[in-house]
Order: C-alpha cells, then structure tokens, then sequence
C-alpha cells in the first residue's frame, strides 16, 4: 500500500478526508502518513475509484504540464517587440556606486551657533537648513522658553518677530498669561537628531497649550515641568478641565497673522474649534488637523517674500474651514485601533545629499566627487574560442610600423583573395602577408574574427592597425589547424 500511494504527491482529496475520518488518530496525528491508513481491504469498488483517480491525477499532471509549457509560450508570445538595444560599452573597470551620503541630523545637530550670513530659509520645511538664524530670547514680556538644553530656539527673524508679536499681543487683547515655547529650529536649522520632521527652515515654532506661569523658570524648571494635554483620555474630545476659552482666543489670534501659513493641533482640539467658532470662521482652514499635537500647537509660516531657494506648501483653500467631512474623517481614524506594525517600519533619516547644496556649504560639509569609470571604454568585442585560444600577436600601429603582421610559424591563414574583396569588412591581419593559403570557407571565418577584433572595421585598413587602441589585442585571422 505505500508503494501503491507514496509516489501520487496528489491523490484525491476525497481519499485523504477519508482517511482522516475513518480515525486512524495515531497514523493520522503522524502527519504525513494519513494516505497510509487506507483501509487494506478494498472493495472492488473502490480500487476502482482509486485507479480513476490515479488517472485522474495523472491527467491532472500532465494538464499543468501542458498549460505551464503553453503560459511559457504565451509569454513569450506577449512579449513586446525587440527594441534595438545599445551595444555594451565595455570598460577596463567599472564605475564604482556614489558613496554612501552621510545622515544630515549629525551636522546639523551638533550647530551651536548659527551662520553669519544674511538670513535665509533654504528649501522646505522638511529639508531643508537657516542660514542667519535669530535667536528668540529666553525670556520675553510675555514669553518663556523651555527646554533650553536642545539648543531649539532659534528661527528665522520673520519667526522670532512673530512668536513676540503673537505672545504680547494675546497677553494685552485676549488675557492670556503668556507663551511657553517650545521648539524653534537649530542654530542652522536642519535635520535634528532627535523628533520632528519639520522645523529645519526656521519658519516652524511649537507653542505649548499651557499657560506661562506668573514666574521666571529657572533653567532646571524649563527642562522638568510637563507641558499638558487639552485633549480628554478618549482621544475624541478635548478635556473640559483644561481646555478654557482662552485657548480658542489663543488658536485664532495665532491663526489671524497673514504671514501664518498653517497650523497643525490634534483632530480632538480642531473639532473643539470648529465648534466654537461662531461666524468668523475664515481662520479655521488654516488649523489643520494632525498627530501628535495635544500638549502643543504648530505654527508653519510662509515663506517670507522674495526669498529665493525657500519652498512653500500650497495654500490652503480659504473658503472650507475643514470642519465638515475632514474633520469626520478624524473622527473615524481617531476611533480605529492602531495596530503596530512589526516590524516597524525603518525610516532612514535624511542625508545631506537630500539636503539643498547650500545647506552642505553652511556646516562645512564638502560632498565627495562624482564617481568616475576606472578606465577608457574598450571597444566592443565577442570572444569565440578559436579568437579567445590564439596567442596575440604583436601591436602595430601606422606610426610605428605600417608593416602587416606575420603569421605563426606552421599556420595558415586565410587566402586575401577568398575574403571578399572591395566588401567593408577590415582585411585579416595576417592575411596581408598573403604568404599562406587557407581554404575560403575558413578565409570568411578568419575576416569576421579579424572584424571582430578591430575597434571599427573600416574598409581596407589591416586588423592591427587600430591607432591608439593598445587594449584591443589585434587578432589574426582564424587559425586553421
Ligand atoms: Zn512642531
């Protein structure tokens, strides 16, 4: 029986099912064994069924067979029309890959100053670098800034102006106590060694949602103290505890400063907007929705006029205020489970070569040069094995000897005559000599390796006479043994 059922790899499903029913457990619970516990004693019947089946399994085989060879036909069928390739171009070496570029958080991060130049936003918001960064001052009328050890606050004047401006102006019209501000950008902006895929341009500021406390911060303080969330445990709406109106006049006042470009807060914080509101609403379609922005919000600024190498995003629409479908679609998002994806998924982080050029230039980053072929291209050249077996022959070139080569001793080669005369086709060397005598089937021969081995095979010109081609070993015409 295991003779009879070991070789068919797909007997019957049926068979096997029965098998497995019929409860042979200990062969069964074995695995591979369940086609063993056919009963012995067969009905007539049933070896029957069994040989159908064989067969059955046999045409199977041979149906795969057929359709695998008639796909592979089929394929071949579909395959698009030849296009006429470029000949290889073969190189003594070749040309080795660029170098690896280097991660450009470990220039930019280590910046403890900015640049002394006049100040510049030099790409986007997320590659990019800030040439003439401004510092915003520790402590102001009516802002502090924590987190001094990251060495984060500073921007572009345009942003630093800004954040002042904005922080006197809730203090004096809206009553707020003032900002705590979080991250700016590094000295020269850039890529930053920990968080954030933004602020490298300057013009990105993280504003805390917690009041500035009646108080100067020390500096241990400004590290320790926890920024708070306005957003409730539910992650869909926001904490009634915390969130107080002042933070809607807070976001709008932020929000009303023409040179504001975006604002990102957490889905939960833009509904609780879009609901309080009122009329004006023209502010709201600048306050985006996003991750991660429950204990702080996002200010993006334009870019500022005129400033060339500085890359905006596209305006917002003015006339949707993203509280309809948008912030829905939040909704819905927010209420899904996040699975975690494992592995994570590996961002590399970005390199200097995807910076803009002048971000190198700012931390003194000078690129590799491009990397260069190792050597002349050879010509194009088939090896045979005849070509590939034959001892090369000394070079000459017009210059130095306009003699043709001399044959081997004990060889022959090619009649001149049988090789076509007045035909584009390069004379084999040898042949030249006109001293031996080969039949013209193999004289055919000897001038298509005599082509073969000549750089262009120009009409007339002997095979070693390639000038300046020292790497193209000159061939003879074939040898006839
Ligand atoms: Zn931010």
């Amino acid at each position: 029986m295991y003779a009879e059922y070991a070789w068919k790899p797909s007997a019957p499903i049926g068979e096997r099912d029965l098998a497995t029913v019929k409860g042979d457990a200990r062969r069964s619970n074995s695995g591979g064994t369940i086609l063993m516990t056919q009963p012995k004693t067969h009905s007539r019947k049933s070896k029957f069924a069994g040989r159908a089946a064989a067969r059955a399994a046999l045409l199977l085989l041979a149906a795969c067979l057929c359709f695998s060879e008639g796909s592979a036909a089929a394929k071949k069928q579909k395959k698009p029309p030849h296009k006429a390739r470029p000949a290889p171009v073969l190189t003594t070496g070749t040309t080795p890959p660029p170098p690896p570029s280097p991660p450009a958080r470990d220039f930019f991060g280590q910046q403890k100053a900015p640049a002394p130049l006049a100040a510049r936003a030099i790409g986007s918001y997320v590659r990019g670098c800030l040439a003439g960064g401004k510092m915003l001052p520790v402590n102001g009328p009516a802002w502090q800034t924590m987190r001094l050890s990251r060495n984060r606050n500073w921007g572009h004047p345009a942003m630093v102006s800004y954040v002042e401006k904005l922080a006197t102006d809730a203090q004096k019209l809206d009553g707020w106590p003032g900002l705590l501000v979080g991250d700016l950008a590094q000295p020269m902006g850039g890529p930053m060694l920990t968080g954030h895929a933004s602020h490298q341009v300057g013009l990105d500021a993280d504003i805390w949602l917690k009041p500035m406390p009646p108080k100067t911060l020390t500096p241990e303080e400004r590290e320790s103290i926890s920024a708070e969330s306005v957003v409730a445990a539910d992650q869909l709406s926001i904490n009634p505890e915390i969130w107080q109106p002042g933070h809607v006049q807070l976001l709008k006042r932020a929000a009303s400063y023409p040179k504001v470009a975006r604002m990102f807060v957490h889905p939960a914080i833009k509904k609780a907007l879009c609901e309080a509101a009122g009329p004006d609403r023209g502010w709201l379609s600048k306050v985006r929705p996003w991750w991660g922005h429950n204990y702080h919000f996002h200010v993006r600024l334009s870019c500022p006029a005129g400033m060339e190498g500085c890359v905006d995003q596209p305006e917002t629409a003015a006339d949707d205020d993203g509280c309809g479908t948008e912030i829905e679609s939040w909704m819905k998002r927010l209420k899904t489970p996040i699975i975690p994806r494992i592995p994570p998924i590996y961002k590399p982080p970005i390199t200097m070569a995807e910076l803009p050029a002048e971000c190198s230039k700012l931390v003194g980053y000078e690129p590799p040069p491009p990397p260069v072929p190792a050597g002349p291209p050879l010509p194009e050249r088939k090896l045979d094995a005849a070509v590939a077996g034959t001892p090369a022959l000394p070079v000459t070139t017009p210059k130095q000897d306009a003699k043709p080569t001399i044959p081997l001793a004990g060889t022959k080669v090619a009649k001149p005559g049988a090789a076509q005369p007045g035909k584009a086709v390069a004379k084999p060397a040898a042949a030249q000599a006109g001293k031996a005598v080969a039949k013209p089937a193999a004289a055919q021969a000897g001038a298509k390796a005599a082509k073969v081995g000549v750089p262009p095979a120009k009409a007339g010109k002997p095979a070693a006479a390639a000038p300046g081609k020292q790497a193209a070993k000159p061939v003879p015409a074939k040898v006839v043994k």
